[in-house]
């Protein structure tokens, strides 16, 4: 028989939320006020080890799936915690694990699953590029037995609190490669060594606490033995390691729709208001059963894709439509928990507010939705390209 979904993985689960009950609502706000990273949380679930679930056991990792690991995060999320300090440890490593040299993965993996090295830091996009990667300009340009990195990068979250970072740089101009998606090439910096030395890091303030950056590069120095895989293939690594991000993305969506329908529904069952629950006025319950049917139908998709993936095959389409359906899920239910708390919603101690702030992330990054809609439009459907 099979199992509801979020009856997937129950100890793992159980170990999740007794972990988050150590971190309640008022840590959070706390941190959120002034911006700070969530530190002893993240040492928390290193140390648990739920953050190496899918460094194989060969490297010091638990070898598990991408289903255990959407149950980590969704657990997470649920509790009203934020993985989005900590998630990219967990799957930043593909490009490494996939495209990496043995030797490479033996002298980082290992040290990535005990936590000792952070690769958390992952450098795509550019604020001239956008969405259209093709157009980065951050340059890597062949020195003796180094790169020389010229540019810079936008959004680049967790840069401030991790060693390493996966770099997507131009090894060829775009003019002179056959395809615009060729002449990209990925590098391991080691942001420990970088600083100071040609990699300068700028935090940038948003409306969550995400400890995002911009980051600026004049002359840094990247050995050449850092370049994952080969020289011009680094955008197809990119790609791979895509499917992870958003099936994990999705997944925390999926927590935080269900954090929002846990709330609003204890919320209605207590307040009174004209002598009953407000919960028991239709225009208050339909609503939050109408998000609940919503979520409930995105983690379908969500489970879908993370299954596809760990039987190693296509899931594309089901990562990106399981992450477009669970952003929207858990962004409607933001709206309705809101709605259901009155006035309390806006107040800081009761978590809706910042976790509404949070989960509107998600239909923005790590891609937004037109370009999901853009994927099934001409990949699933055949449509012309529009660009
Ligand atoms: C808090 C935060 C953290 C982030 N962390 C990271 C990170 O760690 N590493 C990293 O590399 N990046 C990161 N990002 C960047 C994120 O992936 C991008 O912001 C996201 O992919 C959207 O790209 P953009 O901001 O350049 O928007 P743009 O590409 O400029 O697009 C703007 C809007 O136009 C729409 N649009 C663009 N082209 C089309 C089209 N042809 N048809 C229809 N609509 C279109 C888009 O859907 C979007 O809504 C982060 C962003 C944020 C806000």
């Amino acid at each position: 028989m099979v199992s509801a979904p979020d009856q997937s993985f129950p100890e793992i689960r159980d170990s999740v939320r007794k972990l988050c009950a150590r971190f309640p609502g008022p840590y959070w706000q706390a941190l959120d006020r002034d911006r700070v990273y969530p530190t002893a949380f993240v040492e928390a679930l290193t140390e648990s080890g739920f953050l190496s679930v899918l460094i194989p056991e060969a490297y010091g990792g638990s070898g598990l799936g991408l289903g255990a690991a959407t149950a980590i995060l969704e657990e997470v999320h649920r509790s009203g915690c934020n993985g989005g300090a900590s998630h990219a440890q967990m799957y930043t490593m593909g490009t490494l694990l996939k495209h990496g040299s043995e030797a490479q993965k033996l002298a980082y993996l290992p040290r990535i699953a005990s936590g000792e090295l952070r690769l958390q830091a992952f450098g795509v996009t550019e604020p001239g590029a956008g969405t259209d990667t093709t157009r980065i300009t951050t340059s890597a340009r062949r020195d003796g037995d180094h790169y020389v990195v010229n540019g810079q990068k936008l959004w680049i979250s967790r840069a401030e609190h991790s060693d390493l970072m996966i770099l997507l740089v131009r090894t060829t101009p775009r003019d002179q490669v056959a395809k615009p998606s060729d002449g990209m090439s990925v590098l391991l910096v080691d942001l420990r060594e970088a600083v100071g030395h040609g990699l300068t890091i700028r935090p940038v303030r948003t409306m969550l606490n995400h400890a995002t950056t911009e980051l600026f590069f004049e002359d840094l120095r990247v050995p050449v033995g850092n370049l994952i895989g080969l020289e011009g293939s680094g955008f197809r690594y990119i790609l791979d390691g895509m499917n992870a991000e958003r099936i994990l993305i999705a997944a925390e969506c999926i927590g935080d729709g269900k954090f929002f329908i846990d709330r609003a529904s204890a919320y209605a069952r207590d307040r009174e208001v004209f002598g009953r629950p407000i919960g028991q006025n239709q225009g208050v319950q339909f609503p939050i059963a109408r998000a609940h049917v919503q979520v409930a139908a995105a983690e379908l998709m969500v489970q879908r894709a993370a299954a596809l993936f760990d039987e190693g095959q296509a899931c594309g389409s089901e990562a990106n439509m399981g992450k477009m359906l669970a952003s929207e899920a858990s962004w409607a239910a933001a709206d309705v928990c809101l709605q259901v708390h009155g006035g309390f919603g806006f107040a800081e101690a009761y978590d809706v507010e910042r976790k509404f702030r949070e989960t509107r992330l998600y239909q923005v990054a790590p891609i937004s939705t037109n370009l999901i809609l853009s994927h099934v439009a001409t990949h699933v459907l055949g449509l012309p390209k529009s660009f």
